[in-house]
């Protein structure tokens, strides 16, 4: 691993809730354009199963608050198709479940929390998850789907559908925020860490894919898949791939 700072300042542009984009754009700056794809696209021999048997998975992004465009565009580039997730009718209609995936995205927890409660979607979120529809959460999302938040905001709820006690902002204000190299056991990504959580404690069920130093920053439980950093600001396509290969729990 070889944390980098993706710039003096990116500190303070990630303080911005909605400074996602920005940030995003300042690692495609450094590395001058857009971002290498490092591994193979879906049917390019890895095998992909694609959920729903419709040709391509619809993947829900959650879409309240957050960094949800470059979840998008990366989905997009996998051959996914996406919907933005606010409301429980984005999630499930007349005709059924309307997601085969679900992302949710970085930003503020206990923002996206506060709206998923006051727009009602956080139950049938909750419900969705647990019923098996495979899900990758990332950095703030990590958050959402822990049985237990160490220093939850006032009031703050998580979604517990991942056994692992996190703490949020855990790397400290040098290793804020870097671009990394980092060893999964799915293979190398290299990813953006913007105000990290680390996992605390996992639970047995619980699947430790990566660490960054003594820390734990990746983990899967059963189509649960949560990291504490950002792949989709890199262009890592390696934890979306596996999103859409992952069969219904
Ligand atoms: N620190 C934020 C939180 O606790 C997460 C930051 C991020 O998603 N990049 O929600």
């Amino acid at each position: 691993m070889n944390p980098t700072p993706v710039t003096s300042g990116v500190g303070a542009v990630a303080s911005d809730a909605l400074g996602f984009t920005k940030v995003a754009d300042l690692i495609r700056g450094r590395s001058g354009g857009r971002p290498q794809r490092r591994a193979a696209l879906p049917g390019q021999g890895d095998g992909v199963e694609l959920p729903g048997g419709r040709g391509s998975p619809t993947v829900g992004v959650l879409a309240l608050q957050g960094g949800v465009q470059e979840h998008v565009r990366l989905l997009q580039e996998l051959g996914a198709r996406t919907v933005l997730v606010r409301v429980p009718a984005d999630l499930e209609g007349a005709d059924g479940p309307r997601v085969d995936a679900l992302v949710l995205p970085g930003g503020e927890s206990s923002t996206i929390d506060r709206l998923l409660r006051s727009f009602g979607t956080f139950e049938p979120l909750r419900r969705a998850i647990a019923d098996g529809v495979p899900t990758l959460g990332t950095c703030a999302g990590l958050v959402l789907l822990a049985r237990e938040v160490l220093d939850a905001a006032p009031g703050q709820r998580s979604l517990g559908v991942l056994d692992v006690a996190v703490r949020r902002n855990a790397f400290g204000p040098q290793l804020d925020s870097a671009e990394v190299d980092l060893a999964t056991t799915l293979g190398p990504a290299r990813v953006a860490f913007i105000r990290a959580p680390r996992v605390e404690a996992a639970g047995p069920q619980v699947e430790v894919l990566a660490r960054r130093g003594q820390g734990i920053v990746a983990v899967r439980q059963g189509a649960v898949t949560g990291v504490a950093f950002h792949p989709e600001l890199t262009g890592e396509p390696l934890f979306h791939r596996r999103l859409l290969a992952t069969r219904r729990g």
